[in-house]
């Protein structure tokens, strides 16, 4: 039988899809990729996803809608899309050699955190250096970090680590934050976090065992200083996971896959959900509301061809 909707990503987004296409009898197959879950696996406490009084953390909030999308019969496939030719109809995938094709495909696989582009970011990446405070802060007990960033990510990477690590320093290019205000007021409040700004990361310091310390600049007078610490955590946004799609689908200048009419890309049967395709909200409960709009829009799709 022809594959009808082949989703692709396992956040809120694409589960959510998952979710509506089984209990419309389309039985989706889900691709997980390499994050299952996606990027509420690497946060902790969720407290404003609607459900749960109490604040649920994000792997368990992950791991009850994966159970959810299995029990209504979702088929979810631990390999990555590594190719796609949307020329065609149906739509032709490549999951590593097994090559397929579907109906109709669900673009949900999120965006990846940013670095900051340092001199050996990439040797000391998981030596001192990190992009998820929720993985590897364990590892940085009673020791100094800094956090840089001043979005919501950077207070929330401060606030859990300053339950674990010695020291927090948050170091933010500008005076202004974008971080939410009562992200930005807890993380003030917080005794163990001293905030650094206007401040660039503009080098890293390392010995034999890893990073050693951050050389920071500040951004009017351009002086410079090392600061000694054991971990960097960069909190500097995401870019969407779109190069795979986008030799076929059309997407911003950032890479952010562009959406009309709710979920509709460029091609018809192709529909994006979530943080792909999404620059503005970035939310769990925001892109689980477009992996229900993609849902239908892709059955209404595949109704229209019967
Ligand atoms: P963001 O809001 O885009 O903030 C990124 C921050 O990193 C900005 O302050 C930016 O500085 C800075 N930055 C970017 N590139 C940089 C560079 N090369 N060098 C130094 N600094 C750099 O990203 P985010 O904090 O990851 O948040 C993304 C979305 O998720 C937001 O909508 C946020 O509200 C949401 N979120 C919510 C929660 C929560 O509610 N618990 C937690 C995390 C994230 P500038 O400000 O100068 O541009």
């Amino acid at each position: 039988m022809q594959q009808l909707v082949t989703i692709i990503g396992t956040g809120p987004a694409g589960l959510t899809a998952a979710i509506y296409t089984a209990r419309a009898a389309l039985k989706p197959i889900i691709y997980a990729g390499l994050q299952h879950g996606g990027q509420l696996t690497t946060t902790t406490e969720v407290e404003n996803f609607p459900g749960f009084e109490a604040p649920i953390l994000g792997p368990t909030l992950m791991e009850e809608m994966t159970k959810q999308a299995r029990r209504l019969g979702v088929e979810i496939v631990s390999e990555e899309i590594s190719k796609v030719d949307f020329s065609t109809e149906p739509l032709t995938l490549w999951a590593g050699d097994k090559q397929f094709t579907s109906t109709t495909a669900i673009l949900a696989v999120g965006a990846t955190a940013r670095t900051l582009g340092l001199p050996h970011e990439a040797e000391l990446m998981g030596r001192g250096l990190s992009t998820c405070a929720t993985c590897d802060g364990f590892f940085y007990r009673d020791k100094k970090v800094m956090v840089v960033g001043g979005g919501d990510s950077a207070m929330e990477e401060s606030l859990y680590l300053s339950k674990i690590c010695s020291e927090v320093i948050l170091v933010h290019r500008r005076d202004q934050f974008r971080a939410s205000p009562i992200m930005e007021a807890r993380a003030r409040k917080n005794d163990k976090i001293q905030f650094l700004t206007p401040y660039q990361a503009i080098d890293l310091q390392s010995d034999r065992r890893g990073l050693t310390g951050v050389k920071v600049e500040h951004q009017v007078s351009h002086k410079t200083k090392t600061i000694n610490v054991d971990g960097l955590f960069m909190a500097i946004g995401h870019t969407p996971n779109s190069a795979v799609f986008s030799p076929y689908v059309d997407t911003d200048e950032h890479g952010y896959i562009k959406v009309t009419d709710f979920t509709r890309t460029n091609i018809a049967a192709v529909f994006a959900a979530g943080d792909i395709s999404d620059p503005h909200f970035k939310q769990a409960v925001t892109a689980a509301g477009m992996g229900c709009q993609a849902a239908l829009q892709a059955q209404r799709y595949i109704e229209a061809l019967a």
